[in-house]
């Protein structure tokens, strides 16, 4: 059983899909919760108002995640309202399926700042303003391991991802756990805007469960990252894809 968190938790990229959920849950169970986002201001205003109406303590903050001034103030602002910072859950993403031939600079630009720059940037804020023994999770993706065709910036960028956690996991101390975790596909906007029925069956039979994962069964994993039950686990990558690799 996961005891109450009594966490202040900066979730990035919550306004929707699975960011959102993990701020339900998390706020579900105790946690002061810090709705970050972009440009979705509405959806993230209701994500707030969501965890309100069931009595939980939320604020929305704007920051771009690929941009450090905005990183900054994304912490500095928290610390203002809430007191401190102890879990970072670096969810913020997007995805533009392009095969490596037919994309850009500006895409390659893009996809790698707000990953592999966005972590760079929130990992870096929290090396001095996280609390002690508090909890970094980053979100990659188990594209790194599938190879499949158009996911190349997409799935190397969320590489970096990895890496960084697994080399952070060693330079960060005073208790701070770095993992981060791998999801399959997960029936959000950013997995089903673009894809054929088609392709989205064939990766359901992929799985062991012949179904794509839920924003729910990524939270469920995500309070467990961010509970001082999962203390011992550092540096590492957890794969949440019902099998699909
Ligand atoms: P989503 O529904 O498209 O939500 C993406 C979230 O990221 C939104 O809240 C968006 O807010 C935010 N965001 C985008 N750029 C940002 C930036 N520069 N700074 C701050 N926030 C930003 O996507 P999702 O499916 O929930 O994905 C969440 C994470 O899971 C991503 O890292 C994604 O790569 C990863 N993931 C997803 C799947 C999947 O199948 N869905 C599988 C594996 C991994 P704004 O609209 O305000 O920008």
């Amino acid at each position: 059983m996961i005891k109450p968190l009594n966490k202040v938790i900066i979730v990035t990229g919550a306004s929707r899909g699975i960011g959102r959920e993990m701020a339900l849950l998390l706020a579900e169970n105790n946690a002061e919760v810090v709705v970050n986002f972009a440009s979705s201001e509405k959806e993230a205003k209701e994500t707030v108002d969501l965890i309100k109406s069931k009595n939980g303590n939320a604020i929305a903050v704007k920051a771009d995640v690929s941009k450090k001034d905005e990183v900054a103030m994304l912490f500095d602002e928290t610390i203002h309202q809430f007191g401190r910072v102890d879990v970072l859950v670096n969810n913020a993403g997007v995805m533009d399926m392009k095969e490596l031939s037919e994309s850009s600079e500006d895409d390659f630009d893009k996809v790698y700042n707000i990953h592999a720059k966005g972590v760079y940037h929130t990992m870096k804020e929290a090396y001095s303003k996280l609390s002690d023994g508090g909890n970094i999770i980053n979100v990659s993706s188990s594209t790194v391991k599938m190879m499949l065709p158009g996911y190349s910036l997409y799935s190397s960028s969320k590489a970096a991802v990895e890496q960084m956690t697994r080399v952070f996991s060693k330079e960060v101390g005073r208790n701070i756990s770095v993992n981060a975790i791998a999801p399959g596909p997960v029936d959000t906007e950013l997995f089903t805007k673009g894809k054929s029925e088609e392709f989205i069956d064939k990766l359901k039979s992929m799985s062991a469960f012949n179904r794509i994962g839920e924003p729910s069964d990524i939270a469920n994993v995500i309070l467990f990252l961010a509970s001082d039950e999962s203390k011992w686990i550092s540096g590492q990558i957890l794969p949440v894809n019902g099998a699909i690799v």
